[in-house]
Parts: structure tokens; C-alpha cells; sequence
């Protein structure tokens, strides 16, 4: 069975949006996009000096669409990501990727994902907004929150609309990941029948394997990767899905024409040349360095009941009263991440993993919070 009976037949047999930049490329006189023939930043001492990382050819090119998939930064992604160029696509964070697995293979009504909480929250929302069902492999606390393989795969055997089976590894919150022969075994029962999504969002973190090169032998498998976490690049809103050619191009056919800004694109190639990538790893150390103290500080603390180190720049907390405690730090101007809304993490805290600075002024709201409360 090929990918493409697994998507949708009308995004299979629409033809897709062409754009201008699509059609032909950025050389010679420009008259096919209706845009402005300069820029208005082409000559602004004012806007070079207050953005120095962007290099002055963006913008004096920001009158023109950027190019849909910028080739010098899907190259530098292959290379790092090591696939080849048709197995890559940039989107607008792993957040885009989600959603355009979403809508390429679920029809609303019909078909549905699954996706195992507590997890990313992103998946059921994709899920929701395009009309497919959500279905839940909870992870049990008597397990550590583990991932349940063998529930997914129990599953993906009794449900046979379910289409994209999202893995998050390591997984937020909880910060486990999926062990190598679970994901092989579950890859062999959702051959021909579902899209297995590993969302990789903080493997750099870890230091497992990536599920990349399990890519070649399973044309079912999607990796998604992001430069928000490992990369220190949020802001610019820079992810990649990478799968095989097929999905590749089903994703393709419902992407915004020009999903990436040009600035975006060129400070995402600045971030991954050498020096930076240098910068990255003395990064990495620092940050699991903090990881150990932080970790070190929450179990020798009263005030926490459990504690789930996890394998990402984050720790998960059970504690007496996380309402109070938050609001505690948030006034000594730390804030956390509660999750009031959500049974399964009823009294629970994630804590990102700061700077020297950012930890000192977590341990002072964490002293202060322990004398103030006798009640552990
Ligand atoms: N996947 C996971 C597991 C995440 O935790 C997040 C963000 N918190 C994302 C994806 C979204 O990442 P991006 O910034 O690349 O959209």
C-alpha cells in the first residue's frame, strides 16, 4: 500500500496554489509577483544597526517573496539532520508540522490521531480544529508515565481510523522517551495503515539515538525537529519535518505559499554555520550542568513529592499545593508551568532549565517557599 492511499483523496487529487516565486525563480527583471520593485529598508543605517545579525541583503530584498524553501538552509538542515534534501521540509516551528500532518491525513469525521497524555498539547488541538477524533493512550502514573507501547499498538490493531500516531521522545512533560525496539515493533504494526510521528523536539538533549535513521526502512515514519529548543532559536519560529519523498510532497501541496520570512531564513543559516554550532555545544554542557544542580536542589527539597528528571532541559515536580507554590515564585518573579486543567498532572510543576542566574533565582524562591510552608 503507498503513503498516498493513506492521505486524503481531495488533497491527493486538488492541484496545488503555484506561486510566482515557485514558478520561476528570483532572476531578472522581476514583474510576475506584484511586489514593490525596492525596499524601503534597502538603504536604513537605522534598521542595520538595530538588527546586526541581519544581514543587509535581506533587507534590501524585503520586497520580494522569499523563496517557498530556502535550498542554502534545507541543505544546512539535511546536513545536520542527515537525510537528503527531498526528505526535509522547513516549516514555521515543529507547531506547522503537526497541523500539516493533520490536515494531509485525517479526514474531519472520519479518521482520527492518537496521542498519549500528558503530552504536547498540540497534537489534540491540530486534531480538533481539523475534525478528527482523539484517541488517547493515557500514560499511567503506576508506570512512571511511561510510554504503554503495547496499549498504542493494542490500539492502532482495534481502530482502523486512526492515521497518525503522534510519539513525543523525550516526551513533554514527562521527559521520557521511547525505547528503539518499542518504536521498531510499533513501526511493523502500522505498516500500511497509520503515520507514525516522532516528534523530536528535545532530542538534542538526550543522548539516545534519533529516530532519523530508522527513515530509510519505514516510508511510514515522520521525524519532526525544531530549532526552538537545543538550537536557542525560538523566536524565529524554524522547524523541519523530515520523511519520506511521498509525505514530503503531500505536505507540500497544503503549506502557505511562503511559509518562511526571508530574516527568518537567513538568521536560521546564521545559526547553523560552524562557529554557532561550536556556541551550541558549550551550551548543551552548561545546560545539563544546570540540569544536575537543579535536579540535585529538588530532591533534597521537602517541599517536593515526586520528581521526574526526564531526559529533556526540563523537570517535572509533584509538590503539596502547585496553585500556591506558583504563585509564590511568580511574586519573587520566577514563573512556572502548572497545569491546573489537567487531572492527570494535578499538583504538578515543570520546570525549564535556566541559566546560572536563572537557577539562583529559583533556589532563593524555592528557600523562601520552604520556610514559608511547614505543612510537607
Ligand atoms: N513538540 C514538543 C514536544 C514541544 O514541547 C513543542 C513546544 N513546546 C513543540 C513541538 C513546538 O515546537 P516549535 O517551537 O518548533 O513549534
Amino acid at each position: 500500500m503507498s503513503i498516498v492511499s493513506l492521505a486524503r483523496p481531495e488533497v491527493v487529487a486538488m492541484k496545488p496554489y503555484s506561486s510566482a516565486r515557485k514558478e520561476a525563480s528570483a532572476d531578472g527583471v522581476l514583474l510576475n509577483a506584484n511586489e514593490a520593485p525596492w525596499s524601503l529598508l534597502a538603504d536604513d543605517k537605522t534598521a542595520d544597526a538595530s538588527s546586526e545579525s541581519q544581514e543587509p541583503a535581506v533587507q534590501s530584498l524585503l520586497n520580494r517573496y522569499p523563496d517557498p524553501q530556502p535550498g542554502e538552509l534545507v541543505g544546512r538542515l539535511a546536513e545536520l539532520y542527515e537525510v537528503t534534501a527531498d526528505q526535509l521540509l522547513v516549516t514555521r516551528g515543529s507547531d506547522e508540522g503537526i497541523d500539516l500532518l493533520t490536515r494531509v491525513f485525517c479526514r474531519a469525521g472520519k479518521d482520527a490521531i492518537l496521542h498519549c497524555p500528558p503530552t504536547f498539547g498540540m497534537y489534540q488541538i491540530a486534531a480538533q480544529t481539523q475534525g478528527a477524533d482523539v484517541i488517547a493512550v493515557s500514560r499511567s502514573e503506576d508506570e512512571d508515565f511511561r510510554l504503554n507501547t503495547a496499549q498504542v499498538i493494542a490500539a492502532v490493531e482495534q481502530n482502523d481510523t486512526i492515521r497518525l500516531v503522534f510519539l513525543t521522545s523525550p516526551n513533554n512533560p514527562t521527559g521520557d522517551c521511547i525505547e528503539t525496539d518499542d518504536l521498531q515493533h510499533l513501526l511493523e504494526v502500522t505498516n500500511d495503515r497509520a503515520i507514525v510521528v516522532v516528534d523530536e523536539a528535545y532530542a538534542e538533549f538526550c543522548r539516545r539515538p534519533s529516530a532519523i535513521r530508522l527513515l530509510e526502512r519505514n516510508p511510514h515514519l515522520v521525524v519532526l525537529r525544531t530549532l526552538s529548543k537545543a538550537w536557542a532559536s525560538a523566536g524565529l519560529r524554524c522547524g523541519a519535518v523530515l520523511a519520506n519523498p511521498e509525505i514530503i510532497g503531500l505536505l507540500g501541496r497544503i503549506i502557505a505559499p511562503y511559509p518562511l520570512a526571508s530574516p527568518v531564513a537567513a538568521l536560521a543559516n546564521r545559526v547553523l554555520q560552524p562557529d554557532l554550532m561550536q556556541r551550541q555545544l558549550s551550551m548543551l554542557t552548561e545546560l545539563a550542568a544546570n540540569k544536575q544542580r537543579l535536579v540535585d536542589r529538588l530532591r533534597a527539597s521537602p517541599a517536593v513529592k515526586k520528581l521526574w528528571p526526564g531526559e529533556a532541559n526540563f523537570v517535572l515536580i509533584r509538590v503539596s499545593n502547585a496553585g500556591d507554590m506558583l504563585s509564590h515564585f511568580a511574586t519573587g518573579g520566577v514563573i512556572l508551568r502548572g497545569y491546573s486543567g489537567d487531572p492527570a498532572l494535578r499538583q504538578c510543576i515543570r520546570i525549564s532549565v535556566g541559566s546560572k542566574q536563572d537557577l539562583d533565582a529559583f533556589d532563593a524562591c524555592l528557600a523562601s517557599w520552604e520556610k514559608k510552608t511547614d505543612e510537607f
